[in-house]
């Protein structure tokens, strides 16, 4: 017996806590194998001592290894679950940090969300602290799908909704095959990112959106907030990035050669990407000469050297509207969410949502009809009023 040497008899002797071989009921058999016989406190600590070598280690541990993240049940942190915030998880598991070895908490809640966060909480607000999201879950989903089929929330809102990152949103929308921004042309550009939602084109996305969601901020901007995707991607696909990114546009200098044919073309990207831009915003925008120039930094090189930007100057021509043409657009897109939604169409309330006075309203009267007949297939006379 181990046990014995590691006390000796003596010592057992005299804390009257001989181990007798040869009884069926000596203590230590008693202790270990749970017999209904109560057995004197001194034994427990001698058999604590002999196992672990630290009693007062012992009982630290088992303390601390019960206060690690608090009392269950813990909150569900799941933003869009009924139950948020509400002490709903029973499932913890405690985990140990494979680096810092601090412990690691995770949550799995019955909706599917589950998170974790590094201990041991320190404060009470610690309980609500996310640290990771490791699964989203069906009811997120579910209300996520709701969400982008509605079709009325920037990329931006979507994440703020959904308490995750643009670049989740995109994912998902993927995933869940909603595509309501993988069918903007803005958010794929080649065949790969459409058939292999992998890590680039995550990182594309993830670029995209800072650029649209801050479209005053210059280059160095960006790639700060971004400073991984940017790396990355600059690393596998240089020339998109060249593409994409806001370029700021230097100071002429009068005195240096300036190659404008490769200006020309260099604007025309720029001026290209812009109208995409505004064509697909939520809130329709008049696609003028300053509502293309200004944002990005090019209006006074548009109004001044239009003479020497040829390829420019065709394309606005092409898509800059009159005020007449640009409420017909916004008559449009009205008649167009009013059919998706299966609302009825009354001529006067696009007239007051689109903000139209009658005079310049009755001149485009006409043509709105006929659109409406055209998009319902002759079925809005049975809506309209
Ligand atoms: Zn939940």
């Amino acid at each position: 017996m181990e046990g014995i040497s590691f006390y000796g008899t003596e010592f057992l002797k005299v804390m009257d806590s001989s181990i007798d071989n040869d009884d069926e009921y000596n203590w230590l058999r008693v202790i270990t194998r749970d017999l209904k016989r109560t057995v004197h406190p001194v034994r427990h600590l001698l058999l604590i001592n002999f196992l672990t070598g630290d009693i007062a280690e012992f009982f630290s541990a088992k303390v601390y290894k019960y206060n690690l993240f608090g009392k269950g049940p813990w909150p569900c942190l799941n933003k869009v679950a009924e139950h948020y915030r509400m002490g709903v998880v029973n499932n913890l598991k405690i985990t140990d940090d494979y680096k810092t070895r601090l412990p690691v908490g995770t949550f799995s809640c019955n909706c599917g969300f589950v998170y974790s966060r590094k201990g041991p909480d320190k404060e009470s607000s610690d309980r609500y602290r996310v640290g990771r999201i490791k699964k989203f879950g069906v009811v997120w989903e579910n209300k996520l799908k709701v969400y982008l089929k509605e079709n009325k929330y920037s990329l931006r809102e979507l994440a703020r909704l959904m308490n995750c990152d643009p670049k989740t949103i995109l994912k998902f929308d993927f995933i869940l095959g909603t595509n309501m921004f993988l069918n903007n042309s803005r958010y794929i550009k080649d065949k790969d990112s459409a058939a292999e939602p992998g890590k680039l084109s995550d990182y594309k996305n993830c670029i995209l959106a800072n650029i649209e969601s801050n479209t005053a901020a210059a280059r160095t901007e960006i790639t700060k907030m971004c400073k991984k995707e940017y790396i990355f991607i600059y690393r596998k696909d240089k020339k998109w990035l060249y593409e994409k990114f806001p370029i700021k546009i230097k100071r002429i200098n009068h005195h240096a050669f300036v190659d404008w044919n490769k200006r020309d073309n260099e604007l025309l990207f720029i001026v290209k990407n812009k109208y995409e831009e505004l064509m697909n915003s939520y809130e329709p925008k008049r696609i003028t000469k300053s509502s293309i120039g200004r944002d990005v930094g090019i209006l006074t090189l548009l109004e001044k050297n239009i003479d020497k930007l040829p390829n420019t100057e065709k394309y606005l021509k092409e898509i800059i509207e009159t005020v007449e043409e640009f409420q017909i657009r916004r008559c449009k897109k009205i008649i167009r969410n009013k059919i998706d939604k299966s609302e009825p169409i009354r001529i006067w309330e696009i007239q007051r949502i689109a903000g139209i006075r009658s005079e310049a309203f009755e001149k485009m009267k006409l043509l709105i009809l006929e659109y409406t007949d055209m998009e319902t297939g002759g079925d809005y006379k049975r809506l309209f009023i």
